[in-house]
C-alpha cells in the first residue's frame, strides 16, 4: 500500500513537471514569433526583411549589382548616355547595401512610356522589381519627368530619374540600314468640324490616318471623305482622364465605372459608328488605359472585329499596348505628340516636332507622330512631309507600323 502511494505521488509530480515544461515551451514559441513579427515590421519599406537578413549582405550586394548591370544596359538601348550615377551605401538593419541614384536625358523621340517599359523589364528579368513610378507634371516647354525606383523586395537599391529634352544627345544610328526608316502620321479629333483646315488634312499627299471620335456632327460624313480621298480611318475611342470630369472625353467615353460587357458594348457602338474603320487609338484616357480589366475588355472587342490598336500614350503607366499584344492583334504606340507643347516662345513648334520625330525614327526604324487638326500642324505637314521624303523617310499608314 505505502508503495503505491510513494509512485503515485512521483507520477503526479513528474506530470506537473511535464505540464511545466510546455507551458515555457509554448511561452518560448509565441515569443520567438512576437520577435520575428515586430522585427518584420521594423524592416518593411526602409530596409530588407528578416528572410533576406538570413541569406546576408554579400548575397543582397551581388544581386543588387546583378540589377544594376541590367538597367544601365536598359538605359543604354534607350540611347539614354552621359548619366549621372552615384553608388553610395545605404545602412540597412545593420548592414551597409548598396544603393543608386542616376540621373539621364531622355532623347527627343523617346517616350517616357517605353523607358519605363524597358527598364522596368530589364529589372524584372534580373531579379529587381519596379517599386514606384511617378510622372511628374509638364514644365512650361511642356516636358516631363519620370521618376522610378527599383529593388529587391523591401529593399530599394536604385532611383533613377529622366528627364525629357527638346534635342536629343544620342548618336542618331539606324537599326534596319537595309531599309528606309518609315513614319507614320495620325491626325485625331476628326468629326467635329468639317473646316478648311479638317478638310486640308485629306488633301495632303501622303498617306495620312485619320482618327474619328463618335457622336460628332460629322463622324460618318468626314469618315467617308477621308476613305475618298485615300485616307485611313481609324475610330478615336473617347475614354476617362485622370482630371475627370473636369476634362470631359465627350459621349460614348468609355469610364472607369463600367463593367466589362459594358465596355464591350460601347466600344462596339463606336466601331458600328464610323464608316471604313480599321483601327483604333484612345482619345485622352489617362486613367482608363492604366486599368488592366478595361482595356482587355475593350482589346477583346477589337479582335472580334480584326481591327488594330494604337496606343495614344496619353500617361506613361498605360497598359494599352500591353493588353493589346496579350489580345493578339496588331498593336503600335505614339511616338510623340506633334502640336501638344508650346515652345519657349508660346508657340507650337510642329516642325521642331517632326524632326524629333524623324530623328526617332533613323534610331528605330520607325516612329509614330500623332497631331490635331489645326492650321500649325497643317502648315508644318505640307511643307514637313515632302522634305523628309526626300531625305529618305518613308511615310506610311499607321497600320504598317503595327505589328
Ligand atoms: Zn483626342
Amino acid at each position: 500500500m505505502a508503495r503505491t502511494r510513494k509512485q503515485k505521488k512521483r507520477d503526479e509530480r513528474i506530470r506537473r513537471a511535464l505540464s511545466i515544461i510546455r507551458l515555457w515551451l509554448i511561452v518560448i514559441a509565441l515569443a520567438l514569433i512576437v520577435i520575428v513579427g515586430v522585427a518584420e515590421l521594423f524592416s518593411s519599406g526602409r530596409a530588407g526583411s528578416v528572410r533576406e537578413r538570413i541569406f546576408g549582405k554579400r548575397d543582397i550586394t551581388e544581386r543588387a549589382e546583378r540589377v544594376d548591370a541590367a538597367l544601365d544596359d536598359a538605359l543604354a538601348r534607350l540611347h539614354i548616355t552621359n548619366v549621372d550615377a552615384e553608388r553610395t551605401e545605404l545602412d540597412t538593419l545593420g548592414y551597409l547595401l548598396p544603393h543608386w541614384e542616376k540621373t539621364g536625358r531622355i532623347p527627343a523621340g523617346t517616350s517616357l512610356y517605353e523607358c519605363n517599359l524597358v527598364l522596368t523589364e530589364a529589372a524584372r528579368s534580373s531579379g529587381g522589381k519596379l517599386v514606384v513610378v511617378r510622372e511628374t507634371d509638364a514644365d512650361w516647354r511642356g516636358l516631363k519627368s519620370l521618376d522610378l525606383r527599383f529593388g529587391l523586395g523591401k529593399i530599394e537599391t536604385h532611383h533613377i530619374v529622366l528627364k525629357q529634352t527638346e534635342r536629343s544627345d544620342a548618336p542618331i544610328v539606324t537599326r534596319r540600314e537595309d531599309a528606309a526608316p518609315r513614319v507614320a502620321i495620325v491626325i485625331d479629333d476628326f468629326g467635329y468640324n468639317r473646316s478648311k483646315t479638317t478638310l486640308g488634312f485629306l488633301e495632303l499627299d501622303d498617306p495620312i490616318t485619320v482618327a474619328v471620335l463618335p457622336q460628332c456632327p460629322h463622324t460618318r460624313r468626314i469618315a467617308n471623305d477621308a476613305h475618298a480621298a485615300g485616307k485611313q480611318v481609324i475610330a478615336h475611342i473617347p475614354m476617362q482622364p485622370e482630371s475627370y470630369p473636369d476634362a470631359n472625353p465627350g459621349d460614348g467615353a468609355l469610364l472607369e465605372r463600367h463593367t466589362a460587357d459594358e465596355l464591350r458594348s460601347l466600344t462596339r457602338a463606336v466601331l458600328d459608328e464610323i464608316p471604313h474603320v480599321e483601327g483604333a487609338n484612345n482619345h485622352m484616357g489617362s486613367r482608363l488605359t492604366t486599368r488592366h480589366p478595361h482595356m482587355r475588355a475593350v482589346m477583346g472587342t477589337l479582335k472580334e472585329r480584326g481591327l488594330f490598336f494604337v496606343d495614344s500614350v496619353t500617361t506613361a503607366s498605360s497598359v494599352a499596348y500591353a493588353e493589346a499584344q496579350r489580345a493578339g492583334i496588331p498593336a503600335g504606340r505614339n511616338t510623340l505628340f506633334l502640336d501638344s507643347y508650346l515652345d519657349e516662345s508660346g508657340r507650337l513648334d510642329v516642325p521642331g516636332r517632326l524632326r524629333a520625330l524623324e530623328e526617332a525614327a533613323r534610331r528605330k526604324g520607325f516612329a509614330i507622330g500623332i497631331g490635331h487638326p489645326k492650321p500649325e500642324t497643317l502648315d508644318a505637314l505640307e511643307r514637313g512631309l515632302p522634305a523628309m521624303r526626300a531625305r529618305g523617310i518613308e511615310i506610311v499608314f499607321v497600320s504598317e507600323l503595327v505589328e
